[in-house]
């Protein structure tokens, strides 16, 4: 963060400075009081479970200079009515002082953390770049990463999350984007949207907010986010199978990955990507564009895509045990479509070895909640997956999915927790297993764990 006095904040957030106006913030904002580094900035949220105020003494021990909290804790700070809008008009406050910053927003349905990752590690090439790991893309994650931006960040790549309408756009109004990407509009959180309209009309508000000098990068290859163009002013760089950044030839290798001859209309050149999924090509590919937005040679950019990897944890994280077997933890997170690219994955990987598909429940469906299990179940069942181990009923559905394929000769097996799929897998993994273990957030984290640590 830059640094600021108490004065300066409780100036920016219409709050009320207890001590000495003069103490200078110079560190990160944290609201984990574990986290907090020197000269740093703990946030205090008066949760349900917790109170974060209850730490602000431990988080000045650990070397906060302050606290920003809606009460007074006795130790130096700033008392303010909401700390949530608080730490929004901080970072507000913080880009418009940083006037050499360049600002990329993305989002979709699938694969923001993914391609935050890569856009970040593509743009450390170019300049000083804020890009954290894993999923921060709320009212609170959002402004939280914004913060970590000082007068050296050339780069500051934000994630974006829609959860409802206006919910994007009250992001771009604390960081406005000048280059925004929208990655697809798939079925997650369709529940909270109703359709995938809805869902596009929300993401869209991403391209809506950037400057006519700015650049829009939309998948071409989906029809909802393509259809986002007239409403922007920005330029508009298409990415996909055909657009301004196109993917050609595209084929994935044994361990998975995929390969695709990548051009600009001019130039081309060959991309070997080292994470696994044919979903990567799409998040390389707008990536891609990004860097390219920035500033990055063409054929620089051919060079580091190929050597991009994903920082956050559980996203398509593929490794091989002592024993042989092979894990794909994509397990961070799923919906219908990012359980299809894992699947064709694991299908990529199989080759002669057996392969199995832990899956659990996928949250968020609404009412295409049995329909997305069985249609999952479907593709896994024709792409020759031996193995489905669905965890808990309300996962049942992705095996009825399968047994409706004519001529799948696999196993459909339902764990009723994840305790039961872990034992099933205890009794007979093999070393020519493939195993892909995917669900919504936590519902197969344990399972994903015990393969990592069997031991424990
Ligand atoms: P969240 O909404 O939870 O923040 P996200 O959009 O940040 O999700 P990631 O965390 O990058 O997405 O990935 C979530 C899951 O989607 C992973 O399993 C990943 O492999 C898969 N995925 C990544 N990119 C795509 C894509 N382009 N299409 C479909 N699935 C994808
Ligand atoms: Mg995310």
């Amino acid at each position: 963060m830059i640094s600021l006095t108490l004065a300066e904040i409780a100036g920016i957030t219409g709050g009320r400075v207890v001590g000495d106006p003069s103490v200078l913030v110079t560190g990160d904002v944290e609201y984990d009081s574990r986290k907090i580094g020197p000269g740093g900035l703990f946030l205090a949220f008066a949760g349900e479970k917790a109170d974060g105020h209850d730490f602000a003494a431990a988080a000045v021990e650990r070397g906060a200079a302050a606290v920003l909290g809606s009460r007074d804790t006795g130790v130096p700070g700033v008392v303010v009515a909401d700390p949530l809008a608080a730490v929004a008009d901080l970072a507000r406050a913080v880009v418009a002082r940083l006037h050499d910053l360049t600002v990329i927003g993305l989002t979709g349905s699938s694969g923001k953390t993914t391609t935050k990752d890569y856009i970040g590690q593509l743009l450390s090439r170019l300049g000083p770049t804020v890009a954290l790991p894993g999923s921060l893309n709320n009212e609170l994650g959002f402004p939280y990463t914004v913060l970590r931006a000082s007068e050296k960040t050339a780069f500051l790549v934000l994630e974006m999350g829609a959860r409802g309408v206006g919910h994007i756009r009250y992001l771009t109004e604390i960081a406005r984007p000048s280059i925004g990407v929208v990655l697809n509009i798939g079925a997650a959180h369709i529940g909270e949207f109703g359709s995938k309209e809805g869902t596009a009309l929300a993401k869209g508000e991403l391209v809506e907010a950037l400057p006519e000098s700015g650049v829009a990068v939309l998948n071409a290859d989906d029809p909802l986010v393509a259809a986002m163009a007239p409403r922007t002013s920005a330029r508009v760089v298409l990415v996909g199978s055909t657009g301004s950044l196109t993917a050609a030839d595209v084929t994935l290798d044994a361990a998975g990955r995929a390969s695709y001859t990548i051009s600009d209309g001019t130039r081309s050149g060959t991309v070997r990507l080292r994470t696994a999924g044919e979903h990567q090509v799409a998040n390389t590919l707008a990536a891609g564009a990004v860097a390219l937005a920035a500033g990055m040679e063409f054929d620089d950019l051919v060079t580091a895509l190929g050597e991009v990897g994903i920082a956050s944890e559980r996203r398509m994280d593929v490794y091989t045990r002592p024993d042989g077997v092979t894990v794909v933890d994509d397990s961070y997170n799923a919906n219908p479509s990012s359980t299809s690219a894992a699947l064709r994955a694991l299908a990529a990987m199989g080759g002669g070895k057996r392969t199995t598909a832990v899956l659990g429940f996928m949250a968020e469906l609404g009412e295409h909640e049995v329909s997305g299990h069985a249609e999952v179940g479907r593709l896994a069942a024709e792409l020759g997956v031996d193995r489905l181990i669905a965890v808990t009923g309300s996962a049942g559905p992705i095996l009825d999915g399968a047994a409706g394929v004519a001529g799948w000769r696999g196993t459909g097996l339902l764990a009723e927790d994840q305790a039961a799929a872990i034992e099933i897998l205890r009794h007979d993994l093999r070393a020519d297993d493939v195993v892909l273990v995917k669900g919504s957030r936590y519902r197969t984290w344990d399972v994903a764990d015990w393969l990592r640590r069997p031991e424990e």
